[in-house]
């Protein structure tokens, strides 16, 4: 949790609750969808390069894996710890479930402020941190992926230390790694792709037009920045970007290609941008427009400022930026929230293909790739919208109660060992 008030792990803990007294299941089960598989910790120590040595605090959580293998990010962050992580990997639980992929939930994370090593430290620390799970992770076992701080080339040292360590090239251990070594074509635009899907889906539940409509984005990292620009390209007007530094507003539209173009020159921030007014992270949140995607941390929307956030959609590209307390105020009022476990799920999607075509060492064309990506999302979208105008519950309440009825159905099928 960054920022507000109710952790992920609360927020994690209500909305299970939720899904568990819609769908009548007993204590027992309850108890063991909530509690994680395994929770690890491990201590990272790392070399500096001027000789000093740092110990830093490593997590991976395995949160269920009834339906399959482990899947899930790895994140880092200085304020990552335990209970953000297990919040994550429940999340993953409840999301493979519902995108109907075959993988149980995970998330790691190293607690560390990434921007202040260099490169050589990054590869030392994800080496060292790869080596210690080498016995926990593996294609059937456990399968991590970028989020918050890494990136395609943590997954490549992760690839190959743990293939080092094995003795034979294992290219299905991680997700969202470069072409050259096994990666998925279409991967790296997965998720923003998936949340520009899922926001068109609730546009037109809401008799919305794409060009009526105006965008603010927070986060202007992998998720946020192409986020923004599919949801331009696709016609919406893009008024307000921001990253950690602030955040950047232009009410005639901005044009994200020049942002990210400005940004990947080591502009280092969207702050300060030719034609833009600056405004904060807190600003954007509250900013009069018609779709609001937050897509940096969780528990950017919580009980401080729900009352003062305008846009009635909201697509959750992060995950867990609306903490429990928020999404209430937030349905109360009537605002149409796309949940994370819905909205963000084509990152996991492709994933899956990822690991699907490695495993089989047949590769597919990009076009393959971003056609069987909008099957899966609009399933997906069809049958949390269907089962929320049924139910009368909240897009969160119904893609919670998918996912966890299927997890569910998974732990009666096999029974419980011994
Ligand atoms: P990233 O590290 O690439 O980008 C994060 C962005 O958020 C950066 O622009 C950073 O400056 C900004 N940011 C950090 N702290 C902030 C703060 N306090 N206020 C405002 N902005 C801040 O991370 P990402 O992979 O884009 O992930 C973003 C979110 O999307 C996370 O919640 C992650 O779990 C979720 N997610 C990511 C993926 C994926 O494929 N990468 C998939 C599903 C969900």
């Amino acid at each position: 949790m960054i920022l507000g008030t109710g952790s992920a792990w609360d927020t994690a803990c209500v909305q299970l609750a939720d899904a568990v007294r819609h769908l009548g299941l007993d204590d027992g089960m309850h108890d063991l969808l909530r509690t994680p598989r395994r929770s690890i910790s491990v201590s990272v120590p790392l070399l500096r390069d001027d000789g000093q040595l740092l110990v830093l605090s490593g997590y991976r959580v395995q949160h269920n894996l009834a339906r399959g293998p482990a899947k899930g990010g790895l994140r880092y962050h200085p304020s990552c710890d335990l209970d953000e992580v297990k919040a994550l990997a429940m999340w993953m639980t409840w999301k493979c479930a519902l995108m109907g992929i075959p993988y149980g939930g995970a998330k790691g994370g190293i607690a560390v402020e990434p921007g202040l090593l260099s490169r050589q430290e990054r590869e030392r620390m994800t080496r060292r941190y790869a080596a210690e799970l080498v016995p926990l992770i593996g294609p059937d076992k456990d399968i991590p992926a970028p989020d918050v701080g890494t990136d395609e080339q943590t997954m490549a040292w992760i690839m190959d230390t743990y293939s080092t360590h094995t003795g034979h090239t294992a290219a299905g251990v991680v997700t969202g790694k470069p072409l050259s070594i096994g990666g998925s074509a279409g991967r790296a635009g997965a998720t923003s792709r998936g949340v520009q899907l899922a926001a068109f889906a609730a546009l037109r539940e809401l008799d919305k037009e794409p060009r009526e409509t105006t965008v603010a984005v927070q986060g202007f990292g992998k998720v946020g920045a192409l986020a923004a620009q599919y949801l331009h390209d696709a016609g919406c007007r893009l008024v307000a970007v921001s990253d950690v530094k602030g955040g950047v507003h232009n009410s005639a539209g901005l044009n994200p290609t020049a942002l990210i173009r400005h940004v990947a020159r080591g502009g280092d921030t969207v702050v300060g941008y030719p034609g833009t007014d600056t405004i904060t992270n807190a600003e954007l949140l509250e900013l009069d427009v018609d779709m609001l995607v937050p897509a940096a941390l969780e528990g950017v929307i919580n009980i401080g400022n729900a009352d003062r956030v305008k846009a009635p959609l909201i697509v959750e590209g992060a995950n867990g930026p609306v903490t429990a307390e928020a999404d209430r105020v937030l349905t109360g009022n009537g605002t149409v929230i796309v949940p994370d476990i819905l909205a963000n799920g084509g990152g996991v999607a492709v994933s899956y293909f990822e690991w699907v075509q490695d495993i089989q060492a047949y590769f597919w064309s990009e076009d393959q790739v971003n056609d069987r990506l909008r099957e899966l999302m609009q399933r997906a979208y069809r049958e949390v919208s269907a089962l929320a105008r049924e139910r009368r519950v909240s897009l969160r309440t119904a893609a919670h109660i998918i996912g966890v009825a299927r997890v569910a159905e998974a732990h009666r099928t096999r029974g419980l060992y011994p």
